[in-house]
């Protein structure tokens, strides 16, 4: 098909599909449409202000990115005052204490037992069997690279909490050789020289937008497609996929030659009354809740530099915390206030009560001791975002073969973090290319890399 044939639709306005109607306004391409069901663009990267002030993101999120487009799209969104930059400081807070991120580089800071248990479990690493990682769980992949006692005291605590899923649960397929097995001589070096090894540096930071958190960046981008285009608070509630056919919730009908989805695979795929299916795709994920608190007073000293902390230990439910208000200081209403944001899984085998989260969370922050003061708490917000994490299951990728497959043979290009389901290649500049790749892909043939070689493009740089 050449520039000027067809009618491209885009459901979603997050990150993948803002992405793609971007890459069709640049290359002059003029018959399309969006439809996002909210009434704010942005999925899962979008922001809110809260009626005392305070700028929420659904969780911390950090502009990571593996290609040159993705970056040269940022600057032209936002100009150059309008970022924070950042150094990457990760935390773990466990056994009552911080402690650098990654523990494996720090174990010397553990009490002298689990260092001790974790060092013997090192040294035992890459001396078995090479691990298939075809057949693998995430529990064997865990134990093969970091060893019974990094796995007892942190590895397999805290995936549990993120994931919300047991890590036998999981494949170990989707991390490909992302992670290298420590280097024992330089833990050893570390733990004798008394010495933090930090993930983050000079060459390790992030930007983020000044004003109006990471939505921000959506906001603008939405902000600069052509008039017209782009619909919110508009559903896709069903399509024909032999008549081409959407039926949308506002009661219209819209014919299309080619759908770029973003909304979750499985919901699409149900959807089709022409092909409707007997029983919902196995497809696995999890939730993800957000708790808020805005706090008077400065920001306490321990916690002045860093970014986020990860948290493995019972103590409190959240994987995750963020100092939101060290990203940008307009993320709180003014001086004198702070903030922070934690992060809370659900899944059916991890499930949360959601009556008693926000105390139970309050009481987590008291038990960390990131909140010494509940007086000081000004104000609170909380969000569940239902589909949050894609899980890699075991078992999947057959199952997504099989869906993307059938639905591209429909002229359906379903893509996006749970487009695509792919949890590997589902961060916003992975979503952004996902839509732009599926554009390529749909006017010129190009093949789409995100999604068939994620493994390449998160090993390196690309255009
Ligand atoms: C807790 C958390 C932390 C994260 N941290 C980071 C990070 O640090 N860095 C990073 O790069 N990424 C991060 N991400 C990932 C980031 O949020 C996603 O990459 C990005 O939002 C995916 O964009 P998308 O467009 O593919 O999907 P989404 O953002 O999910 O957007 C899909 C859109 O489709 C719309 N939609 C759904 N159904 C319909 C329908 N029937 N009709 C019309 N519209 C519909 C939705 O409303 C939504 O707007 C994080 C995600 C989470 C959950």
């Amino acid at each position: 098909m050449q520039p000027g044939n067809g009618k491209i639709i885009i459901i979603g306005a997050g990150p993948c599909g803002l992405g793609a109607a971007w890459r069709l306004q640049e290359l002059g391409y003029d018959t399309f449409a969006v439809y996002e069901k909210n009434d704010y663009v942005g999925g899962l990267s979008a922001s809110f202000a809260d009626a005392q002030g305070f700028t929420w993101d659904i969780g911390g999120h950090v502009l990571f990115s593996h290609y040159d487009y993705y970056d040269r799209l940022m600057q032209a969104l936002i100009a150059p005052e309008g970022w924070v930059a950042h150094e990457r400081e990760s935390w773990i807070w466990m056994r009552n204490r911080f402690i650098p991120y990654p523990l494996q580089y720090n174990i010397g800071r553990l009490p002298q037992r689990d260092m001790l248990e974790c060092l013997a479990g090192l040294m035992q690493c890459g001396s078995g069997q090479p691990l298939d990682l075809e057949r693998a769980t995430f529990l064997d992949w865990i134990m093969h690279s970091f060893g019974e006692g990094l796995a007892r005291h942190f590895m397999v605590p805290y995936n549990k909490k993120v994931w919300a899923y047991p890590p036998e649960m999981l494949d170990a397929h989707w991390i490909g050789e992302r992670v290298a097995v420590p280097d024992v001589r330089r833990i050893m070096d570390n733990i004798i020289a008394g010495r933090d090894d930090c993930s983050w540096g000079p060459n390790n930071t992030f930007s983020f937008p000044l004003y109006g958190g990471t939505g921000a960046i959506w906001r603008q981008m939405a902000s600069r497609l052509p008039p017209g285009k782009l619909n919110t608070g508009i559903a896709l509630q069903g399509w024909d996929s032999r008549k081409k056919v959407l039926f949308l919730d506002n009661g219209t009908e819209e014919p299309y030659d080619f759908l770029i989805s973003t909304m979750p695979l499985d919901e699409l795929l149900m959807a089709d009354r022409a092909e409707p299916l007997r029983e919902r795709p196995a497809l696995v994920s999890s939730a993800t809740n957000i708790i808020g608190v805005g706090l008077r007073g400065p920001v306490p000293e321990k916690l002045a530099t860093k970014c986020w902390m990860y948290f493995p230990e019972d103590d409190n439910p959240f994987y995750r915390v963020t100092v939101l208000s060290n990203y940008s200081p307009n993320n709180v209403p003014g001086e004198g206030c702070w903030s922070l944001m934690g992060e809370v899984s659900e899944s059916p085998v991890k499930t949360v009560d959601a009556g008693r989260l926000l105390d139970e969370a309050l009481q987590g922050f008291i038990n960390t001791g990131l909140i010494e003061d509940k007086n000081a708490i000004v104000a609170t917000w909380t969000h569940r975002a239902a589909v949050a994490y894609p899980t890699p299951f075991f078992g999947r990728d057959a199952l997504l073969n099989r869906s993307l497959d059938h639905l591209r043979s429909l002229d359906v290009f379903s893509r996006g973090r749970f487009g695509a389901w792919k949890y590997e290649v589902g961060n916003m500049d992975h979503a952004v290319m996902q839509g732009i790749e599926a554009v390529e892909n749909i006017l010129f043939g190009t093949p789409e890399l995100t999604l068939q070689a994620p493994g390449l493009i998160n090993s390196r740089r690309l255009r």
